[in-house]
């Protein structure tokens, strides 16, 4: 059975643990540097808010060890803010926060009429699925080896870079399993 994290400071964590579980998995929530010490086979980053999160990781003295897992290779799935977290620049702000994934984000990217709306979208490998968006971000520009898994009117929404799966929508709550499932498969091979 395989050993998810679940970065558990704010935002809707709850829904993540609840999709890993209804797959076989186990999920445990990451509130402290210890919690990092469990032979976790993969973490997953919620949304909510990314300067809410990001000082708490920093504050936590979280931000360091989770980098490290993650450059050493753990897998990370990434929703929303969790996506921010991860990415290496974000648009019109300086302070990055874990910076391992070779992306460029825009914050609250779908502006303020347009700021939650549910959608189908073509997701590479799994074919249409369903995908909520709320005040999400999108990805402006993405390095070499960053493969783009899904697409919105144009905007990359969707990428994978080795270990890290990172998504601008929220799959955990729709009804709709198969981007946990994709992911727990990574966790299961890595
Ligand atoms: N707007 C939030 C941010 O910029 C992200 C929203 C979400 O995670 N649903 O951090």
């Amino acid at each position: 059975m395989v050993l998810i994290g679940i970065l558990a400071l704010q935002g809707d964590f709850e829904e993540h643990c609840q999709k890993v579980r209804a797959l076989g998995g186990q999920a445990i929530e990451i509130r402290q540097r210890e919690d990092l010490q469990a032979p976790l086979d993969g973490i997953i980053l919620p949304g909510g808010e990314s300067t809410v999160q990001g000082k708490l990781l920093q504050d936590l003295k979280l931000l360091k060890p989770l980098q490290d897992k993650i450059a050493a290779g753990l897998p990370v799935f990434a929703t929303c803010a969790g996506l921010i977290l991860l990415a290496e620049k974000i648009e019109n702000q300086q302070e990055n926060y874990l910076a391992t994934l070779p992306v460029t984000v825009r914050r609250n990217a779908y502006g303020r009429q347009l700021g939650s709306f549910y959608t189908e979208l073509d997701f590479s490998g799994l074919g249409q699925l369903p995908a909520t968006f709320i005040r999400a971000p999108y990805i402006s520009k993405v390095s070499k080896g960053v493969d783009i898994l899904a697409e919105k009117d144009g905007k990359i929404v969707a990428v994978r870079y080795q270990n890290q799966l990172g998504l601008a929508f929220h799959p955990e709550v729709d009804s709709d399993d198969s981007i946990h499932a994709y992911f727990l498969k990574i966790c299961q091979t890595k």
